[in-house]
C-alpha cells in the first residue's frame, strides 16, 4: 500500500483511479466495517486542522482522494512524488460502476430535496443495472437522524454517498459509523449531487484537463472567490514549505 503523504497540515494518499477502485472493491469484498472516502483538497489546509473532531475523522478515513490540482502538484514539489488527480466528482461514478457490475447497493443521502431526487433519477439512467436501495435529502433534523440511520441499514445498502459538503459530511460519518450495520463504502460527495442534478454545471473537459477547473469554477460563479482566494495562500505555504522556511 503507498503511504500517505502529508502536505502541510493535512494528508493525501498518492493513488491512482486503478489503485483507488481496488480499493474500494476490497472494502466491499472483505470490509467488515463502514470505509470512509474523503476529498482531500487546498480548502481542506484552511479547514481541517482548526477542527478538531473534523481533523479526526479526516485522518481516520480510508482513502483521501486527491480530490484537486493543488494537491497533486503540492506532493509533487513536496515529495517529488507523482500521481494523477481523482476528483471526488468523478469518483462517484466509479464506485457506482463497481456496484452495477457487483450488484451491490447505493444511499444517496444529501442535498435539498428536488436536486437529491433529480440526481438520483440521473444515476438510474446511467447505472440501469445499479440497485438504488434508498435516497434522502440533506435536510433531516438531529431528532429525525437516528430514523434515517434506521432507514439506511434497512435499506441494506452497501455503498453510502454523503452530499453535506464539508465539514458536515465528515462529522455525520464519524458521528454515525458504528451506527451503519451494512455500509461497508462511504464517500463524502460534497456538493457533486447538484452538478449530477444539472443545477450547477462542471467545467467542461479542457478546463479540467489543464487543471484550470478552479477557474472555471470561479468564473462562472465568481462568489467563489470567497473560497478560492486562498488557493494563492496555498501555493505560497507549498512554496515556504518546499524551501523549509518556518515560522519563528
Ligand atoms: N447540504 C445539505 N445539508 C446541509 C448543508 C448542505 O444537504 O445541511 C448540501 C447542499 O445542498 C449542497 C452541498 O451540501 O448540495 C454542499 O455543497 P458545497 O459545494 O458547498 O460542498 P463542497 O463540495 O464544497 O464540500
Amino acid at each position: 500500500m503507498n503511504e500517505r503523504l502529508k502536505v502541510l497540515d493535512i494528508w493525501v494518499d498518492p493513488l491512482d483511479r486503478g489503485m483507488a477502485r481496488s480499493r474500494v472493491l476490497s472494502f466491499l469484498e472483505t470490509g467488515k466495517r463502514p470505509h470512509a472516502i474523503f476529498a482531500s483538497n487546498p480548502e481542506k489546509i484552511f479547514s481541517v486542522p482548526k477542527d478538531p473532531e473534523l481533523l479526526l475523522a479526516f485522518k481516520n478515513a480510508d482513502i483521501l482522494l486527491p480530490d484537486g490540482i493543488g494537491m497533486v502538484l503540492a506532493a509533487r514539489i513536496l515529495h517529488g512524488c507523482r500521481f494523477p488527480r481523482i476528483p471526488g466528482s468523478e469518483f462517484i461514478f466509479d464506485i457506482c460502476d463497481i456496484a452495477a457490475r457487483k450488484g451491490y447497493g447505493i444511499f444517496v443521502y444529501g442535498a435539498k430535496e428536488e436536486v437529491n431526487s433529480a440526481s438520483v433519477d440521473n444515476i438510474r439512467k446511467r447505472y440501469p443495472n445499479l440497485r438504488i436501495a434508498g435516497r434522502a435529502n440533506g435536510y433531516v433534523s438531529e431528532t429525525d437522524m437516528p430514523a434515517l440511520v434506521e432507514r439506511i441499514n434497512e435499506s441494506k445498502a452497501d455503498i453510502l454517498f454523503i452530499a453535506l459538503g464539508s465539514p458536515k459530511q465528515e462529522k455525520w460519518f464519524a458521528r454515525y459509523k458504528d451506527s451503519l450495520k451494512y455500509v461497508r463504502v462511504c464517500q463524502g460527495i460534497g456538493g457533486t449531487l447538484d452538478t449530477i442534478a444539472g443545477t450547477v454545471k462542471r467545467a467542461p473537459a479542457i478546463w479540467c484537463n489543464l487543471g484550470l477547473e478552479w477557474l472555471y469554477r470561479l468564473l462562472s460563479d465568481p462568489s467563489r472567490i470567497k473560497r478560492q482566494r486562498l488557493l494563492p495562500v496555498f501555493a505560497l505555504k507549498i512554496i515556504l514549505a518546499r524551501i523549509g522556511w518556518k515560522k519563528q
